[in-house]
């Protein structure tokens, strides 16, 4: 049977695997799955050569019932409605989890940022962000980075939305900023750093020494870099990462200090010397690991290759990187999946941090975040821990099911409006 590979289709499946054991009244997992208002935008960008190009851009507001919608903005050719739609849902079940006051959304733009020079990747933004002005704000609805954005993009949007203020001050209506900029100390690493907390508080469950262990990294972006990072400080040994370019691979441990500098010089891992070069690259998650981390797209982990995977541990560092058959299957095989929800919340965390730090006109040292991001992972994490005990499931049911608890807690507490 061919799979469905709709990534909104998946986020159903995930939703109702959970609302169906729930008892939550009759009208609501409908309501609760579908976004509260999509927004689609066209707009044209006079390109560098003088021609004047047409671009699509989205705005998925999912949920709201436990406050301003929360979401990051992906900028990729493959960008489309199905995606974002999946994406800001993924958002609700991920603020309500960790426990901080926002709902779920998700933005995009149809676009391949490395083929835009950096002003037209300015004039793209700010007018992006024109045309979603009305329905953003620091208590309506506060983007941040995903995949293809970064700090920069952050810094346009924010200045082109107090720009239509009228110059005035609102530096929360996005998080992911530049340290300048009112940016969160801890930020950048936010999202990696939450996924080796988690990944260490599974460790320690399954009570093995992160010394002997292994780990390969699928997407060696902001999450993947950052996550090879904070595992390698736990000790342990990173053999494998790959990026849209290639993949690489070293038995002995590849040294990340030399890996970085390669990609800063390079700007991907293609031709990386000091490694064994996998081809395709696809084949670097089905090489013998004790911990995989997909941390680039969705629908990596599929019924085609999750028989192939040999990682004992799946920590989702992408969101909706396995597909539901892909996750039967490795449940099947005794693998231990950390769900996306749950493994990759770190990132949101310190943007609420961030958000926090903003409306206070504070600054919190870097030591401040990380403890609080420590709790918020760790108590999160046991929490998801207990549950799929309490209901003899597995972590991804057990983590929507706390999260669909919470967001249709805080639904029926306000009532129906009027
Ligand atoms: P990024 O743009 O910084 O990096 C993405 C990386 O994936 C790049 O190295 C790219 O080359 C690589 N890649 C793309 N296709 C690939 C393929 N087929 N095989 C291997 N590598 C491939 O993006 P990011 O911010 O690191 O986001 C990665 C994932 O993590 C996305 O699913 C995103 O939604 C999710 N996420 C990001 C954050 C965040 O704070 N940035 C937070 C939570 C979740």
């Amino acid at each position: 049977m061919e799979e469905d590979l709709n990534p909104y289709e998946i986020a159903k499946q995930q939703f109702y695997n959970a609302a169906s054991r729930l008892n939550l009244p009759e009208w609501m997992p409908d309501y609760l799955i579908r976004p509260n208002r999509e927004t689609l935008v066209e707009f044209p960008i006079r390109m560098d050569n003088g021609r004047v190009q047409r671009f699509v851009g989205y705005r998925m507001q999912h949920n709201k019932a436990r406050g301003p919608y929360k979401g990051g903005i992906r900028y990729s050719p493959e960008v489309n409605r199905e995606e974002v739609k999946a994406l800001s849902s993924w958002m609700t079940w991920k603020t309500a989890l960790v426990d901080v006051p926002f709902g779920g959304a998700k933005g995009g733009v149809v676009c391949n940022p490395r083929e835009l020079s950096l002003i037209e990747l300015e004039h793209l933004t700010k007018r992006y962000t024109f045309e979603i002005a009305d329905i953003i704000g620091p208590d309506i609805d506060i983007p941040a980075p995903d995949y293809g954005t970064n700090q920069q993009v952050m810094a346009w949007m924010m200045d082109a939305y107090q720009m239509i203020l009228g110059g005035r001050s609102a530096r929360a209506v996005v998080t992911g900023k530049p340290i300048d900029l009112g940016g969160s100390y801890g930020r950048e690493e936010a999202t990696g750093k939450g996924i080796a907390i988690i990944t260490r508080e599974v460790i320690r469950q399954l009570e093995l020494n992160p010394e002997n262990l292994t780990a390969i990294i699928q997407g060696y972006g902001n999450v993947g870099s950052n996550t090879a990072k904070f595992l390698s400080e736990l000790g342990i040994k990173i053999i494998g990462v790959s990026d849209a370019f290639g993949a690489i691979h070293n038995e002995n441990g590849l040294d990340l200090l030399h890996v970085n500098q390669h990609i800063s010089k390079n700007k991907t891992l293609k031709d990386y010397p000091k490694a064994e070069k996998i081809e395709p690259k696809e084949f670097l998650l089905e090489m013998a690991t004790d911990i995989l981390v997909p941390a680039a797209l969705e629908n990596q982990i599929t019924a085609k290759n999750a028989e192939r995977t040999k990682a004992r541990i799946i920590v989702e560092g992408a969101n909706g990187p396995t597909t539901p058959m892909a996750d039967k299957i490795l449940l099947d095989k005794g693998a231990y999946i950390i769900p996306d929800i749950l493994a990759n919340a770190g990132g949101v965390t310190v943007s609420y941090f961030e958000w926090v730090q903003n409306k206070r006109e504070e600054r919190w040292e870097k030591k401040r975040v990380f403890q609080n991001l420590e709790k918020k992972m760790c108590s999160a994490y046991a929490a998801v821990a207990d549950s799929a005990q309490i209901n003899d499931t597995d972590l991804r049911t057990a983590a929507y099911m706390i999260a669909i608890t919470r967001v249709a807690r805080a639904t029926q507490l306000k009532g129906i409006f009027p």
